[in-house]
Formats: structure tokens, C-alpha cells, sequence
């Protein structure tokens, strides 16, 4: 057992079943937690309604459970934490760090993607508005040097962005009164007590931002680390929109080696035949991170896993 404990999670959102992107993602956060002698949690993002497809959490839940993947302590539901995520925006809106944004749809696309600030010191309403987390104000209360946040990924190394310059102050709670993803899934990271973050290389952009509001909040930063994204031929990210195939029942075994393969921790031939049980055991003892390859591009994913 290491001390303190290691507590990884995984966290999709009910959007449809597991594919051999998300299997690679739950397993890798799963092994990583486990080969330390930790927990593994998992949580279901499932605050954003339009996206979400009806039964899809309890299929990614038995899903993981065919393939091993046995969680520690009770699933969180995010659509459950709503109360906790409008506490914490309070408190950032009461240390004034944020600002009501009343930019039209129309205003926002001429801006490309880097928010200007326009509101800022305008004091809106909240009527009718979104949130945004002022990137400046923020600075000035962490007492960080600027807007260039870094951290160290275990897979990706080192890794920087500045804040306003790709993006801009970004949104907490969104015009419809919906919490932002970036919001949620700090809150929820810290109240789980989550010590490492292994998720997919497409989150990466996302961090700089976590970890800004981890500073506003001051939060434990955790460990971060980003697998390569699974690929079709055609060079797409594995996903239900680019023909991921749901995983097939009854292969799970077959599916396990595959994604340990692929995450290229060099499984034996021989397990390939084992039970699901054994696959889990060899994959815990042996797991490890530093074997996975850091390429920004993605790797290709076995045929069997997608359509195009
Ligand atoms: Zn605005």
C-alpha cells in the first residue's frame, strides 16, 4: 500500500455505450490506481441532458463489470452533485473572481473561441446570462505569476497553455443554468479525494483550466495523465460518431488483452486464453504507465472495433 492512497477514477458521460476508446481510458485509470494498491471510483457525467441517451449509464456500468473492472466505493452521479456545484459558484461569485456574460451566440462565433472579456466589470444581471471565471481577477487572488499554467503529464510530459490567449475567461455556468463541465468535474474530482486523473489525450486542453479553478479554490492539484487517443482508418478519434462499434458481449476477455496490447504493456500470448479474473490480476501486477507511448496523434485501433 502506498500512503498517502492513491484514488483514481473514471468518469463518462451517459451518452452511449462503451467503445474500445472509453474501455482503453477505464482500464488504464483503473490499472493505475490498482498496480499502487489504491481505489478506483467511478462517476457518471450526466449533467448535460440533451447529451444524454436513456439506459446508457447502467450499460456502461455492466460493461465494466464484465470486463473486471469492479469500482471502490458508490457510483457518483453528477445530475446528484448539482447543490454542491452551485455552493462553490457562489463562493467564487462572492470572492468576485466571476462575472455575468451577456455576448449574443452571433458575438461569441466572431470572436473564434478567445473571449475578450467584454463583460467584465459590467455587472450584468444574472438574468439571462452565462458565468465566466476572470482569468485576470483569478491570477490576482492566487497570486500566480500569470496566465501560462503548466503542469507535468505522465504520459504527454510537460505541458503549458496560456489561458488567455487560447481561450479567454471561460464559462462556470452556463446561459441555460446548466453547471460547465469544467466546473463540475473539479468539484467532484475534489470532493472524491482523487489523487490521479488518467483520461483521454482530447481532455488535455481542458487541464489548464482545471487546474486554474483548482488554484481559485484551493484544491490539491491532482496527477494528470492523458492517454493517446484510439483511431479509425480514416484517422478519426474512436467515437459513436466516427463508427465506434459497442463492445461486443461475451469477448470480454478478448477485449481486455487487446486494450492492454494496445496501451502496450506487452501481454503474453498465452493470457489471451485466461479468464477475465486473471487478465485483471496480470494486468494490475504488471501495469505500467511509462510503457504507453506519448504521441499526440493517436494510435490506430484494431479493425474489429469500428465500422469505417
Ligand atoms: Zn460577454
Amino acid at each position: 500500500m502506498s500512503s498517502p492512497q492513491s484514488i483514481g477514477r473514471f468518469a463518462p458521460s451517459p451518452s452511449g455505450p462503451l467503445h474500445f476508446g472509453s474501455l482503453l481510458a477505464a482500464i488504464a485509470s483503473f490499472m493505475q490506481a490498482k498496480h499502487k494498491g489504491g481505489k478506483w471510483l467511478v462517476r457518471i457525467e450526466d449533467i448535460d441532458p440533451p447529451r444524454e441517451v436513456s439506459g446508457a449509464s447502467a450499460t456502461i456500468l455492466k460493461q465494466l463489470e464484465q470486463h473486471g473492472l469492479w469500482w471502490d466505493d458508490d457510483v457518483v452521479y453528477q445530475s446528484n452533485q448539482v447543490g454542491h456545484y452551485f455552493e462553490i459558484l457562489n463562493y467564487l461569485e462572492g470572492q468576485y473572481l466571476t462575472y455575468n456574460c451577456s455576448c449574443t451566440r452571433q458575438r461569441l462565433i466572431s470572436l473564434k473561441g478567445i473571449y475578450d472579456a467584454k463583460c467584465h466589470g459590467q455587472n450584468l444581471s444574472s438574468e439571462n446570462t452565462s458565468v465566466r471565471l476572470s482569468i485576470s481577477d483569478s491570477i490576482k487572488a492566487t497570486g500566480m505569476a500569470n496566465d501560462r499554467i503548466k503542469f507535468y503529464d505522465l504520459i504527454m510530459g510537460d505541458y503549458a497553455q496560456s489561458l488567455i490567449e487560447t481561450l479567454g475567461d471561460f464559462i462556470l455556468r452556463r446561459r441555460d443554468g446548466l453547471i460547465s463541465y469544467q466546473l463540475a468535474v473539479v468539484i467532484d474530482d475534489h470532493l472524491q479525494g482523487i489523487t490521479e486523473i488518467i483520461r483521454g489525450f482530447d481532455l488535455i486542453d481542458s487541464t489548464p483550466r482545471q487546474i486554474l479553478l483548482q488554484q481559485c479554490l484551493g484544491y490539491k492539484i491532482p496527477v494528470y495523465a492523458h492517454i493517446p487517443l484510439a483511431m479509425n482508418s480514416l484517422g478519426q478519434k474512436l467515437s459513436k460518431q466516427h463508427h465506434a462499434r459497442q463492445l461486443p458481449q461475451n469477448k470480454e476477455q478478448e477485449q481486455l488483452w487487446l486494450a492492454l496490447n494496445w496501451l502496450q504493456q506487452q501481454p503474453p500470448t498465452e493470457l489471451r486464453a485466461c479468464s477475465v479474473d486473471d487478465i485483471i490480476k496480470w494486468g494490475i501486477t504488471h501495469w505500467d504507465i511509462s510503457k504507453i507511448p506519448c504521441t499526440t496523434t493517436g494510435i490506430s485501433a484494431p479493425k474489429s472495433f469500428y465500422t469505417a
